[in-house]
């Protein structure tokens, strides 16, 4: 019996989680649970999970849930909040095994508190990995525990990758949909609306990751997060456009044997196989090969897709580029969704936090905290700019999935 612990468990991957324990009832138990901000699905989960920890971003949600557990006879259940909260249900005794898929920044103590901790980690949350995957992956390495990628690129690799050794390899293919806009003209792109942004073709997501998908900068991040889980330079990892999403990333080898992964577009799958690992077990979700008729491939457009060079630009200078990167993005987006700047000004943003971040190593959690805060205000200066010059709507944003 693998005990879970799930940080971001009202989300789309800890409801997937959710989901996959659902189904092999003899093999998963949820011990413990960060939920965000929603009550009544962090209420749900407690009824159906029973977990002996649940944590709450906000304290009086916290105590809100309390006392309706109190009622439902539901008290044994020790209810948290904030930071801390999400940290001890990363580090519960309990748990063995914790899937870190809170969106954002605001995962990051807790994911590499959990490492720490001795824990087997099941990476969900990519932005961990953008702003400090050289602390985390050192850390799991002095822990002797593997980090098993869940978003299903990463996934796809750490398959592709038990066909070799890491000296084999030449270069990692992520492939990328190419979001909603990969055949919309660029001049058409100021005028791209938020409800066009959020309508991803092939993945069903959160919010953030959604729009992340349409500046591709989602696939930046996906860059350094195989820079980071597998050791390799940003030149040895490679893009390729895949509009049908059907193969979610290959690995070639350096006798030029190209090994790809593919299976149905469903997050259940990298879950059930990152919770299994090193074992695979029985599953329903089959993929109907003799229905493949062709399979498209593209190199991406780093001049329409700005957000691409981007990342790979901060991959390359390292330290607080890639932190800027991530905390400007996440600025960006918030404030694209809230509609107080236009599609085309999250890369101006991104690219001038970025340029005005440093390159010196960062020691510790809390250097990195420091300078996602500095980039993130950096971010909101600018974005406050914008707004004044265009007179959209001022918001201050604070980010969720
Ligand atoms: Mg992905």
């Amino acid at each position: 019996m693998k005990r879970i612990a799930i940080l971001g468990s009202t989300g789309s991957i800890g409801r997937s989680t959710l989901s996959v324990a659902e189904s092999y009832p003899d093999r998963f138990q949820i011990v413990a649970l960060a939920a965000g901000g929603n009550l009544e699905a962090a209420f749900e989960q407690a009824r159906r999970w029973h977990p002996r920890m649940l944590s709450m971003a906000a304290e009086p949600d916290a105590d809100v849930l309390r006392k309706r557990l109190k009622q439902a006879g539901l008290s044994e259940i020790e209810v948290v909040h904030s930071t801390s909260g999400t940290v001890r249900v990363a580090t519960h005794p309990d748990a063995d095994f914790v899937v870190s898929a809170i969106v954002g920044v605001a995962g990051l103590e807790a994911t590499y508190e959990a490492v720490k901790a001795g824990k087997t980690v099941g990476v969900a949350n990519k932005e961990c990995l953008v702003a400090a995957g050289e602390l985390i992956t050192a850390e799991a390495r002095r822990q002797g525990k593997p980090l098993l990628p869940i978003d299903s690129e990463h996934n796809a690799v750490h398959q592709c990758l038990r066909g070799g050794r890491m000296d084999e390899v030449e270069r990692i293919w992520l492939t990328a949909s190419g979001g909603p806009f990969l055949n919309m003209p660029r001049s058409e792109f100021s005028s791209i609306t938020v409800e066009q942004a959020l309508n991803h073709p092939t993945w069903k997501m959160g919010k953030r990751i959604t729009i992340d998908s349409a500046t591709l900068m989602n696939k930046g991040f996906e860059v350094i997060e195989a820079c980071r889980l597998f050791h390799l330079p940003p030149a040895k990892v490679e893009v390729l456009v895949h509009p049908q999403s059907t193969i979610h990333s290959m690995v070639e080898f350096i006798d030029g044997s190209i090994l790809a992964q593919f299976s149905v577009t469903d997050m259940r799958l990298p879950i059930l196989y990152a919770l299994t690992y090193p074992e695979r077990i029985q599953s329903d979700m089959r993929f109907p090969v003799g229905n493949l008729r062709h399979l498209d491939f593209c190199p991406p457009d780093m001049n329409k897709f700005p957000c691409l060079r981007i990342a790979y630009e901060a991959a390359e200078a390292g330290g607080a580029k890639t932190v800027a990167l991530n905390a400007a993005d996440e600025a960006a987006v918030a404030a694209f969704l809230e509609g107080s700047i236009g599609f085309n000004d999250i890369p101006r943003i991104i690219e001038d936090a970025v340029s005005a971040s440093n390159t010196g190593k960062l020691e510790s959690i809390a250097k990195v905290l420091e300078a996602d805060a500095e980039a993130r205000r950096y971010a909101q200066e600018r974005i406050l700019e914008i707004t004044k010059r265009t007179g959209r709507p001022q918001v201050t944003c604070v980010v969720s999935g």
